[in-house]
């Protein structure tokens, strides 16, 4: 008698736990579009206007329309979307680590990067720039740079390229982030911030800075946006089927119109998915 009661206890127990464990892996995947509980953690970056940007009314930009766009065809909602920042030097970490489901942050696809994890795309060719002062005429090719002082970021291409071809002698000063570069460019630290000519744009195109920076027009190198997963990840090939979805149903023109058209960047044509240039 005394064992039966155990027993039977152990059995209410049993389900108990088997019902949760039930119920949590319900949470996370087995709901519907419109179940609560449910959210994918995307990385994008918070400080590039017209592409990723993190304002007191949301988030923003073009890699944000890619994003939500392609987070709808996996099934998610905007409101079950956890945004994260995801700057240049953190985004293969973000991935191996899982912090994110994935990365849509100017995020350039390279042999490098692709050793540690996996991209869709591209979505978008963008080409290396500078931006200088409105009233610099000394930099006419990639190597006036090489007696300059520049600015870029910690893990991007962008400084990258400088110290490997494009001006080795250049003094390249590297920060977390563009955005702490512009003011060492407005009070003359620097002679000009170094990047894709995508960011570049949306930052001579913010009010404080209207009239007082240029780009450089160099199209110094072919930066092939895609969207990081995780090495493996069978994301990949839905985000692939996405993206073409995006480009065929008129999204993608649409997303470029509306987050580029107010910085006047004039963007190369939607890339075919693979199609990477050297
Ligand atoms: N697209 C380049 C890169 O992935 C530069 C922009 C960035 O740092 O996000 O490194």
């Amino acid at each position: 008698m005394k064992l039966r009661k155990v027993t039977a206890v152990s059995a209410v127990v049993l389900a108990l736990a088997v019902s949760a464990t039930a119920c949590g892996s319900d949470d996370k995947k087995d709901e519907g579009s419109s179940g609560g509980g449910k959210k994918i953690a995307i990385g994008i970056k918070y400080d590039q206007p017209g592409l990723g940007q993190k304002t007191p009314q949301g988030y923003s930009g073009f890699d944000v329309d890619v994003a939500k766009y392609v987070a709808k065809k996996l099934g998610y909602n905007e409101d079950q979307i956890e945004w994260k920042e995801s700057k240049s030097a953190d985004r293969e970490t973000m991935l191996q680590r899982g912090d994110v489901e994935f990365i849509a942050a100017t995020y350039s696809i390279t042999p490098e990067r692709e050793k540690k994890v996996d991209f869709a795309g591209p979505y978008l060719l963008a080409h290396q720039d500078v931006l200088v002062r409105a009233d610099d005429t000394s930099i006419k090719s990639p190597a006036d740079l090489n007696s300059k002082k520049l600015c870029s970021v910690t893990g991007s291409t962008s400084a990258q390229n400088i110290k490997d071809t494009l001006a080795p002698k250049a003094n390249l000063l590297k920060y977390p982030t563009y955005s702490a570069c512009l003011t060492g460019l407005q009070n003359k630290a620097i002679d000009a911030l170094t990047t894709d000519d995508s960011i570049l744009a949306g930052y001579a195109a913010q009010d404080q800075f209207k009239g007082k920076f240029k780009l450089g027009g160099l199209k110094m190198t072919n930066e092939n946006y895609g969207i990081g997963v995780k090495k493996g990840s069978d994301l990949k090939a839905k985000i692939n089927k996405a993206l073409e979805e995006m480009v065929s149903d008129g999204s993608w023109q649409k997303a470029v119109d509306a987050n580029f058209g107010p910085a006047n960047y004039k963007n190369d044509p939607a890339p075919k998915i693979g199609d990477i240039k050297s």
